[in-house]
């Protein structure tokens, strides 16, 4: 899969860098999950849960970046059971300057087709030994794939019954029963403000909208992929770090760098373990990885 990742993105014109794995900051918006501190030479540094920050950094040099970035987020102990969460986990994590939310969303799903279909074509074999039925790559690999709102979410979820807030993210019970009733990845695109990190950008048009989406995978597998448009104005930027309860002097070199102009983008980042899970049909995320870090489980 990321033979078949990195030959897409290159063909793409994507450069491939290293991702860091320790810095001053990180990103703040991994809801629910601890950071890890990091003796720094006396300086308390974190291990990044996300390289969204440093993706934004890199288009100062290329207009198009990936990354296969590791994270690492202590999730609550209540996630070791849910299948689709690790405490150390990999993103194919992609970047382009000057893109609109809805190029990116293209080339995500054009990515993840890709991805797909080299794997269906190239490993037959190993599909059946896992016992993966192909035709359920059917409709991914002939049709667009699906697109809805967040409110359009949350208001069928509301009207199963089930109790979704409609200022936050669509939560994982929910998310499931979605991702049950399709058949093909689907798109859940504008979701509040206040659900998401403060590089989101918010909608012009529709103030407390957010220019971002989640790629949803079918079957049940649920969310393998978040991206946006991304904030650059340094005023709004500040504003944003406040509103979400932060203080921005910790963000000085990200912020620096801010004031100083960085270009318009849109990204995403797709999560390998739980694409690797979709792929080849596997019961949970643990099983997508060599060394698997399933979260309060002590293991090597
Ligand atoms: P997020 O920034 O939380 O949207 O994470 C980006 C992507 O990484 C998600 O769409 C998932 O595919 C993946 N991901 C996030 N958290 C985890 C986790 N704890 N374990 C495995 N994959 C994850
Ligand atoms: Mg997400």
């Amino acid at each position: 899969m990321l033979v078949a990742a990195r030959e897409f993105l290159d063909g793409e014109g994507f450069t491939e860098l290293v991702a860091p794995v320790i810095g001053p900051v990180t990103d703040p918006g991994a809801r629910g999950a601890k950071q890890v501190d990091v003796d720094y030479y006396g300086h308390r540094y974190k291990l990044m849960t996300s390289a969204i920050l440093y993706k934004q950094a890199a288009l100062a040099a290329f207009d198009r970046i990936f990354y296969i970035a590791p994270n690492v987020r202590l999730e609550p102990l209540e996630t070791a059971s849910t299948n689709r969460h690790l405490a150390e986990f990999h993103q194919i994590d992609v970047e382009m300057a000057g893109a609109s939310r809805e190029a990116i969303m293209q080339l995500a799903e054009r990515l993840v087709g890709h991805v797909v279909r080299q794997v269906v074509a190239q490993l037959p074999g190993e599909l059946a030994s896992l016992g993966r039925d192909t035709s359920m790559f059917a409709e991914l690999l002939s049709q667009p794939f699906g697109q809805r709102s967040h409110a359009d979410a949350v208001a069928d979820l509301r009207g199963q019954g089930h109790d979704q807030s409609p200022d936050a993210e669509i939560d994982w019970a929910g998310e499931a029963m979605l991702s049950r009733k399709a058949s093909r990845p689907f798109f859940v695109t504008d979701y509040p403000k206040g659900s998401r990190g403060f590089y989101d950008r918010e909608s012009r048009e529709r103030p407390g909208f957010l220019r971002n989406f989640d790629l949803i995978a079918p079957e049940g597998y649920g969310e393998l992929s978040s991206g946006s448009e991304r904030e650059h104005d340094y005023a709004t930027i500040v504003a944003r770090i406040r509103e979400t309860g932060e203080n921005p002097a910790k963000y000085g070199w990200y912020l620096q760098m801010v004031r100083e102009g960085i270009p318009d983008s849109a990204g995403f980042g797709i999560g390998l373990e739980r694409f690797t899970r979709y792929v080849a049909g596997l019961d949970s995320v643990w099983q997508a990885s060599a060394y698997p870090k399933v979260p309060g489980v002590a293991l090597p």
